[in-house]
């Protein structure tokens, strides 16, 4: 339906940041192809990657620009993930660099790899109760893979922390009973790893029984909240900017604004911002903070992917004339510059772990000198 529906508008192929970055992957192509098929007496018993190349299959971020902006509601993208449920669970055909974050989801339920011994390592130091500590908290954090076992995300975590005992919240963290919410596996088209991992969180989330559950990572947030409904698990989850808001608007964090003028684009995680529509929360955190913020002219439910989504972050991206990150971080800067000479730092603002590691990653490929920080860390530095 969806490939006789297409108007071969090309929209879909004009905002996807694999083609817009010379991979091969065109979301209009797939369509098109389809409809050729068809046309051509195929049915629906196909090889899909007879209308797509395998190359093609693994260049999608899982964006959701071309699902967004398709002016007749197809989902190419859903397409392409269904493709690769196929080849991963079917034919065992997927880029081998994945075998790894696959291995450390199914042993030690992170992608990482890390021991779930050392899964509160990154609180050492702090006050961060867990729910054995605290069994009915109004709040559950579920902190995510990256920001309990990557060095750099860590600091996402800790300066949260810091802001949650600031204010006083009475929360939790599930500690070594947190494992991955799987959305890596289910994007990579692994739905056995995906099935295992949010089966087993939604029986001990089912017991905790959470009033609302907080994440500081946006992939948290979207398989929490909308596809483990599927598995028994229906929540109401938030993301830490939301929350940081609400600690601002009731008074139980107070922030300086008198620091160093901060000069801040944010990047919205697509994610959040796209497949969560919510745009609102990470900018109101920043305005609170006194950070002059300036728009990127990609933004919001139409910002532009820092290429990790989709489980790319675990494998190199596909061959093409420029990395869909160093694009990204280009525009950051660009926006920044375009705004003349800062009294401060520039900065680019984050709110999710993955974007963090790939703006990170283009600064220093770059040899820029700004700044990328999580919402989080820049309050936490501001806090009185
Ligand atoms: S989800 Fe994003 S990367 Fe994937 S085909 Fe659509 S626009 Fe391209
Ligand atoms: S945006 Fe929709 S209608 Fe336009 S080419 Fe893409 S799939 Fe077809």
């Amino acid at each position: 339906m969806d490939s006789y529906a297409c108007i071969m508008c090309f929209r879909c192929q004009e905002v996807c940041p694999a083609y817009t970055t010379g991979k091969v992957l065109s979301p209009a192509a797939l369509e098109i192809n389809k409809r050729y098929h068809f046309n051509g007496g195929g049915t629906t018993d196909v090889a899909m990657t007879e209308l797509i190349s395998e190359e093609a299959v693994w260049a999608c971020t899982s964006c959701g620009a071309c699902v967004d902006i398709c002016p007749v509601g197809n989902e190419p993208m859903r397409d392409i993930l269904d493709i690769r449920r196929n080849l991963s669970m079917m034919e065992s055909a997927f880029p081998k660099q994945l075998e790894t974050a696959f291995k450390g989801m199914e042993r030690n339920m992170n992608p990482w790899n890390i021991s779930q011994g050392d899964r509160m390592k990154w609180a050492e130091g702090m006050s961060v109760p867990t729910i054995e500590q605290n069994a009915e908290p109004e709040i559950l954090w579920w902190v995510g893979c990256a920001p309990a076992t990557d060095s750099r995300a860590q600091k996402t975590a800790q300066a949260f922390a810091k802001i949650l005992n600031t204010a006083g919240v009475n929360y939790a963290v599930l500690g070594k009973n947190e494992a991955c919410t799987g959305d890596s596996a289910r994007r990579a088209g692994r739905e056995d790893i995906f099935f295992g991992l949010a089966s087993q969180n939604v029986e001990i989330l089912n017991e905790v029984a959470p009033k609302r559950i907080v994440t500081t990572c946006p992939h948290c947030l979207h398989t929490i909240k909308n596809e483990y409904p599927a598995f028994g698990g229906n929540y109401q989850v938030i993301h830490h900017t939301q929350l940081i808001n609400e600690l601002v608007g009731a008074g139980k964090i107070q922030l300086s604004v008198s620091g160093e003028q901060l000069s801040v684009t944010f990047h919205d995680p697509c994610y959040l911002g796209r497949h969560n529509k919510e745009v609102d929360a990470p900018r109101s955190a920043l305005h609170a903070t006194g950070a002059l913020t300036i728009e990127m002219p990609r933004n919001g439910a139409k910002s532009f992917c820092c290429g990790a989504g989709g489980a790319q972050m675990w494998k190199e991206e596909e061959e093409g004339s420029a990395r869909v990150n160093a694009t990204r971080f280009a525009e950051a800067k660009s926006t920044l510059e375009s705004a003349g000479p800062s009294a401060g730092a520039d900065m680019v603002a984050v709110g999710c772990p993955f974007c963090l590691t790939m703006m990170t990653d283009a600064a220093k490929d770059g040899g820029s000198e700004i700044q990328i920080k999580d919402v989080a860390e820049i309050v936490a530095e501001r806090l009185k």
